[in-house]
C-alpha cells in the first residue's frame, strides 16, 4: 500500500499520523482510535486512509451483483421505533403476506433479466407456520435453481427458534435444506443496551444476534453484518458495535466449521445503514447528513480489518453518495436491487432499481473496475477494458478445431495452437499437455478435470436459439423414439441432450422405456431411422440436417425451456495461468468478434458459413450467457450428469497504486495550479479523486478564512441578476462575455446530462478571466439527466479543479442543490469557501428527500462539516453573525429542533 505524498502530509498535519502508521503497518486500531476517527473534522482524510485499506485488499475492483428483493411479509409483532416497513397485524392497512405462488410470480416477473441472487427479509409474523418459510425457499429454488437465496435476518432466525421450539442451529439447517444459501446482515441496529432499548426493545438483543451469526458460521454459512447509524446512538456506541462484530469475525475465522462440506463460515461484508426519518416514530429527528454517512463508511473500513468488504448500499444512501463512498473505502455497490421496500417505505428517494449498465458506469466514473459477483463474491464477470497483451512465450493452447471457434483464435499464431476433438482437448488439459484450452463446458464441469480451473472472461462459444450444429435427427417425432444414440464426441452436447430428454421439454414426449445410449465418437448417425434418433454435432450436423424429416435443434430447445443462451465452450486453464495469457486470449477473442462484425473474418466464406457464424452462434460471455451456463451447470448437476455446478472467472489484476504523472502537478499545493487547458485536461483525466480533493482542501485553507464558511442569505433576484451560465457543451457566448471588460459576475459552470467534457476548453477561459471579472464560481449540473447524468464524482472533481485554478480572491460555492447536503458539506472541506445561496422563506426547500434546506439547516450542515457559518450578501459582504445557536458536535444524537423553521437565533 502506498499513499501519495500530498495526502500523507495532510494526514500528518491533521494529527492522524499515528493512526496512518498503524494502518500502513497493518496494526489493529483500538476503541480510542475509533472514537478519534468518529470525531475528527477532516472526513476526506479519513476517506483517504480507508481507501488505502480498500485498495490494498481489492485494487481498483468494485463489486456488484444482480439481485431481486422479495419481502414476503411485513407483518411484525415487534415495534422498532425507526421501522417504516412493518405493520403490526395481518389485515392492517398496507400489511401484506405473499403466498408462495405470489412470491414465485415476483421472481418469474424478473423474466429473462439476469439475477444471481434473491434477497428476502421479513417481519416477525405471528400468524405463519415455519413451513411457510421452507415452502417459500423450495418454491423459489424450484423456479430458478441457479439462484442463491440470501435471506432471514438473525432477528428472524432467533424468532423462529423461540416461536417454533427449535434451536437456532436446527432453524438454520432446516432453512438451508430448503434452499437458503446465506444470511443477510440486518437487524443488528446498535448493540449497546442503552440505545437498543430505545430503538428496539422487544426483539433479540445483541448477544442473541451475534449468537445466530456465530451458529451460521459454525455451520459453514456465510453472512453479512450491519449497523444502523444516525438516530440515537453515541460515538462510543458505534465503536462498541464495530468492535463486537470484529471480535466475532476473529472467532469465526479461527474456529473449525462444524460442516466442512459447506466451507468456512464468516462475515463477508459490513453494510452501514443510515437512519431514515420518514413514516416512523423518529420522524422528529433529522437524519444524518451525507458527510456523516461517508465518515461511517470510512471508519468502518478502518476498524473492521478482518471484514473482506464494506458495502455502499445505494437504496439507503442515495446513488451519488454510494458512488462517492468508493473513495471512502467501500468496495461493493450492492446490486440492481429490484423491488426494495424497506428503505423506500422510510422515505428513501433513490430509484427502485439500477440497471447493470448504470452500476458499471457509476463504478467506472469513480475510477474503479466493475466486477460482477455472486452472493459469495465469486467473480461472474470483470468489466475492465481489454489490454492489448502479447501471448506469453511457450504458452500451449488446446482448441476444438471447428468452424465455430475461428473468431476466438483469431490472431493467435497457429504454432501455439493444438487442435482436436472436444474429448481430446479435455484430456490434454487434464494431463497438463496444454496450459489452457477452448474447452467444452461439459468437460469443465466433469470430475475428470481439476475443480480449480478458471475461465477467461468475456468470450465463449454459445447460441441464443437455433445453432444448426447440435441436432437430434430422426425419421419421426420424439413420441415414436425407442432409442436415442448420443455421439460421444462431445460430452457437452450429450449432457444437454440427456437433460432435455430426461428433465426438460422432451421428457414428456419420449415413450416410456425409451433408451438413451452413448455411442463412439462419430457414430451418432449410424442406425438412425425408424424408431431410432441420433445426436450429431459440429460440421457433420450442419451437413446432415437436410436429410432427415425431424430435426430437434438442442440449443433452440434449451432456449425455449430456460429463456437463456446456451454456452458450449469457454477458454479454461489452471488457476495460476499468467495474467498476460488471460489478457491475450481475451483480447484475441474480442478482436475476433470485431473482425466478425466488420466482415473481415468472413472473407471467402460461403453464405451458409456466414449465417452460421453471424446469426447462429453467440460469442460474448456476458451476463445472460453466464447465467445460461450456470443454469446448465445447476440442472445438470441436479440430474447427476456433471460433478460440479460452480465455476470461477480469472479475477482482474490489481493495478499498481502510486502517484500518477498528473498528480505531480499538485505537489506544489497550496500554490495555484496553472489554469491552462492542458493542465486541467491532464488533471481531469489522470488525477485520482482523493488526491484532487486533498490538494483543493489545502488551497482552500491557504486562500479562505480559516474555520469560516459563508452562505448566501436573502439573495433572491439580486443574485440571479449577475449570474453568468457557462454551459460546458456550448460555452462560446458566455466566454465572450467574460472576455470583455465589465463588472464582477457570479459564474455558474454547468455540465449536461451526458457528463462533463474535458474542462480545458471551457473551464480554462473562466479561470483565466481578467482580474475582477469573476466574483465567484459555482459548479452546477443540468437537471433532467436522471441520477446518472453528471455524477457526483464528476461534480466534485470539477469543483476541486475550480479551487485549484481560481485566483485567490475568487469565491467557490458548494451548491448543495444538485447532489444533496452531503456533497455540499464535502465541498466545503475540499475547496469551497461558501455553501451557496440558501432559501430564506419559512419552509425552505427540500433537498435529499430529508428536511427542508433553509437557514437553520444550512447552518447545521456547515457546523457539522466543522466550520462556523457566516451569512453574506450577493457581493459576498458579511450580513452579521450566524443566525442559529451552535449545536453540540461531540455526539451523533440529533437535536430535536434541527428542523425548526429558519430565521431565529
Ligand atoms: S425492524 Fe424488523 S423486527 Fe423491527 S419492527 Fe421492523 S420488521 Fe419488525
Amino acid at each position: 500500500m502506498t499513499l501519495d505524498p500530498l495526502t500523507r502530509r495532510a494526514i500528518e498535519s491533521a494529527g492522524l499520523g499515528d493512526i496512518l502508521a498503524d494502518v500502513e503497518a497493518g496494526r489493529r486500531l483500538d476503541a480510542a482510535a475509533g472514537v478519534r476517527l468518529f470525531t475528527h473534522p477532516e472526513v476526506p482524510l479519513l476517506g483517504a486512509m480507508a481507501a488505502l485499506v480498500g485498495q490494498g485488499r481489492h485494487g481498483r475492483r468494485v463489486y456488484f451483483n444482480r439481485n431481486l428483493h422479495i419481502n414476503a411479509t411485513n407483518v411484525c409483532e415487534a415495534s422498532c421505533v425507526f421501522c417504516s416497513f412493518a405493520r403490526l397485524k395481518t389485515g392492517d392497512p398496507a400489511a401484506w403476506t405473499l403466498s408462495t405462488r405470489q412470491a414465485v410470480e415476483r421472481l418469474r416477473k424478473a423474466g429473462p433479466e439476469l439475477l444471481s441472487e434473491v434477497h428476502t427479509v421479513n417481519g416477525l409474523n405471528p400468524d405463519l407456520p415455519f413451513a411457510y418459510y421452507t415452502d417459500l425457499l423450495r418454491a423459489l429454488k424450484a423456479e430458478r435453481p441457479e439462484l442463491h437465496i440470501k435471506g432471514f435476518t438473525a432477528v428472524e432466525v432467533h424468532y423462529f427458534a423461540e416461536k417454533y421450539g427449535m434451536s437456532v442451529g436446527e432453524v438454520l439447517i432446516a432453512l438451508r435444506e430448503a434452499g437458503l444459501g446465506s444470511l443477510p446482515g440486518g437487524g443488528a441496529e446498535i448493540f449497546a443496551p442503552r440505545a437498543r432499548k430505545k430503538l428496539c426493545d422487544d426483539k433479540v438483543d445483541a448477544a442473541g444476534w451475534l449468537f445466530v451469526h456465530a451458529e451460521a458460521h459454525r455451520l459453514g454459512m456465510r453472512s453479512n453484518a450491519t449497523m444502523l447509524f444516525g438516530s440515537l446512538e453515541t460515538v462510543e456506541e458505534r465503536v462498541d458495535h464495530l468492535l463486537q462484530l470484529r471480535a466475532l469475525q476473529d472467532h469465526s475465522l479461527a474456529g473449525p466449521s462444524a460442516d466442512p462440506a459447506h466451507g468456512g463460515g464468516h462475515f463477508q461484508t459490513f453494510i452501514p445503514l443510515r437512519f431514515h426519518n420518514e413514516n416512523n416514530r423518529l420522524a422528529r429527528l433529522a437524519g444524518p447528513t451525507g458527510l456523516e454517512t461517508l465518515r461511517v463508511m470510512a471508519v468502518s473500513r478502518l476498524l473492521l480489518d478482518n471484514f473482506p468488504h464494506v458495502k455502499a448500499y445505494w437504496p439507503m444512501m442515495g446513488v451519488a453518495e454510494a458512488q462517492l463512498s468508493l473513495a471512502f473505502g467501500a468496495s461493493d455497490l450492492d446490486g440492481t436491487v429490484r423491488e426494495e421496500h424497506i428503505y423506500h417505505m422510510a422515505g428513501a428517494a433513490t430509484p427502485q432499481e439500477l440497471s447493470r449498465a448504470d452500476l458499471v458506469r457509476l463504478i467506472e466514473n469513480a475510477g474503479g473496475v466493475p466486477v460482477e459477483r455472486d452472493t459469495l463474491y465469486d467473480v461472474l464477470r470483470r468489466c475492465d477494458p481489454p489490454a492489448p497483451a502479447a501471448l506469453p512465450e511457450g504458452l500451449r493452447i488446446g482448441w476444438v478445431a471447428y468452424e465455430n471457434a475461428r473468431p476466438l483464435v483469431h490472431g493467435i499464431p497457429g504454432a501455439a495452437l493444438r487442435g482436436g476433438h472436444p474429448v481430446e482437448v479435455a484430456r490434454w488439459l487434464a494431463a497438463g499437455e496444454v496450459d489452457v484450452a477452448l474447452l467444452p463446458v461439459g468437460a469443465l464441469l466433469s470430475a475428470d478435470l481439476p475443480a480449480d480451473l478458471r475461465v477467461v472472461p468475456d468470450v465463449c462459444i454459445g447460441a441464443d436459439g437455433p445453432v444448426d450444429s447440435v441436432l437430434l435427427l430422426a425419421e419421426g417425432p420424439p413420441e415414436t423414439w425407442d432409442t436415442v444414440r448420443l455421439d460421444g464426441r462431445s460430452r457437452t452436447s450429450a449432457v444437454l441432450a440427456r437433460l432435455l430428454l430426461t428433465a426438460g421439454p422432451l421428457a414428456a414426449r419420449l415413450p416410456p422405456g425409451a433408451r438413451i445410449v452413448e455411442v463412439p465418437a462419430g457414430e451418432g448417425l449410424a442406425g438412425v431411422g425408424g424408431r431410432t434418433a441420433g445426436l450429431v454435432i459440429g460440421d457433420d450436423a450442419r451437413a446432415a440436417r437436410g436429410r432427415y424429416p425431424v430435426v430437434v435443434d438442442l440449443a433452440a430447445a434449451w432456449k425455449a425451456w430456460t429463456g437463456l443462451p446456451f454456452v458450449f465452450a469457454v477458454w479454461a486453464g489452471r488457476a495460476d495461468l499468467p495474467p498476460a495469457a488471460v489478457d491475450a486470449l481475451r483480447a484475441a477473442g474480442l478482436a475476433g468478434l470485431r473482425a466478425l462484425a466488420d466482415g473481415s473474418l468472413l472473407a471467402g466464406a460461403d453464405a451458409d458459413t456466414v449465417t452460421y457464424l453471424t446469426a447462429r452462434l453467440r460469442y460474448p460471455l456476458d451476463d445472460r450467457a453466464t447465467m445460461g451456463l450456470l443454469r446448465f451447470a445447476a440442472l445438470a448437476r441436479a440430474a447427476g450428469l456433471v460433478a460440479r455446478d460452480t465455476l470461477s472467472l480469472y479475477a482482474p489484476e490489481a493495478p499498481p497504486v502510486g502517484a500518477r504523472p498528473a498528480e505531480a502537478l499538485l505537489a506544489a499545493a497550496p500554490a495555484r495550479v496553472p489554469p491552462a487547458p492542458a493542465t486541467l485536461d491532464a488533471l481531469w483525466a489522470e488525477a485520482r479523486l482523493p488526491v484532487l480533493l486533498t490538494a483543493a482542501a489545502a488551497r482552500r485553507r491557504a486562500v479562505a478564512p480559516a474555520g469560516v464558511a459563508t452562505y448566501g442569505l436573502d439573495l433572491g433576484a439580486a443574485d440571479a441578476g449577475d449570474t453568468l451560465v457557462v454551459d460546458a457543451a456550448d460555452p462560446a457566448a458566455a466566454l465572450a462575455v467574460l472576455a470583455t471588460p465589465g463588472p464582477a459576475l457570479r459564474v455558474l459552470v454547468r455540465v449536461g446530462a451526458a457528463g462533463a467534457p474535458p474542462p480545458g476548453a471551457w473551464l480554462g477561459p473562466v479561470l483565466s478571466a481578467a482580474p475582477g471579472r469573476v466574483r465567484s464560481i459555482a459548479v452546477g449540473a443540468a437537471e433532467g439527466g436522471g441520477p446518472l447524468g453528471a455524477t457526483g464524482v464528476d461534480w466534485l472533481r470539477l469543483l476541486a479543479l475550480v479551487r485549484l485554478g481560481a485566483a485567490d480572491e475568487v469565491h467557490v460555492e458548494a451548491d448543495w442543490g444538485r447532489f444533496g447536503r452531503g456533497f455540499g458539506q464535502l465541498a466545503l472541506l475540499c475547496g469551497a469557501d461558501d455553501f451557496g445561496p440558501v432559501p430564506a422563506g419559512p419552509d425552505g426547500e427540500m433537498v435529499d428527500g430529508e428536511v427542508p434546506m433553509g437557514v437553520a439547516e444550512a447552518e447545521r450542515c456547515i457546523r457539522l462539516a466543522g466550520f462556523t457559518p457566516a451569512p453574506r450578501g450577493p457581493d459576498f459582504a458579511p450580513r452579521g453573525a450566524a443566525r442559529t445557536a451552535a449545536e453540540r458536535l461531540d455526539r451523533p444524537l440529533r437535536r430535536l429542533d434541527a428542523v425548526r423553521p429558519p430565521g431565529l437565533r
